[in-house]
């Protein structure tokens, strides 16, 4: 399944690369390459709550998290925050020969009138099929 929103890939891409859409996250969204760190997942993975692009962030995550979820809450929660920036703090590993890597974060967006600053430190494994979320590390 598509993203839910229109997307026009000469905008900037909305994970603050500086790239146009068509060249940064969208070709992790479509499926047409795999990100290749963790931190180019965790780009694409913010990328897709702002497009709703539901399957692909299902797709991204753990099995053993996802499962506590679903695809319906999802869409409800990426669509209902307006998706104002990501700021990446630091990277530890999750190179291209790593297995494990973590990135910490900063997504501000505004749900429910309130502007959030959502800070977190997120677990990223890489699977045969590509970088996976694992979880927030305590
Ligand atoms: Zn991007």
């Amino acid at each position: 399944m598509p993203p839910a929103k229109p997307v026009d890939p000469s905008t900037a891409c909305p994970c603050g690369s500086k790239n146009p859409l068509g060249e940064c996250c969208l070709n992790y969204i479509e499926g047409k390459a795999l990100a290749p760190t963790a931190e180019a997942l965790m780009r694409s993975r913010y990328t897709a709550h702002v497009l709703v692009a539901v399957d692909y962030l299902w797709q991204t995550w753990s099995p053993e998290r996802r499962s506590k979820s679903s695809k319906a809450d999802i869409a409800a929660w990426a669509t209902n925050c307006e998706w104002l920036g990501l700021q990446i703090l630091t990277v530890d590993a999750g190179k291209e020969k790593d297995n494990e890597g973590t990135v910490s974060f900063i997504a501000i967006f505004r749900q429910d009138g309130k502007l959030q600053h959502h800070q977190e430190t997120s677990l990223f494994r890489k699977t045969a099929e590509g970088w996976r979320y694992i979880d927030h590390k305590e």
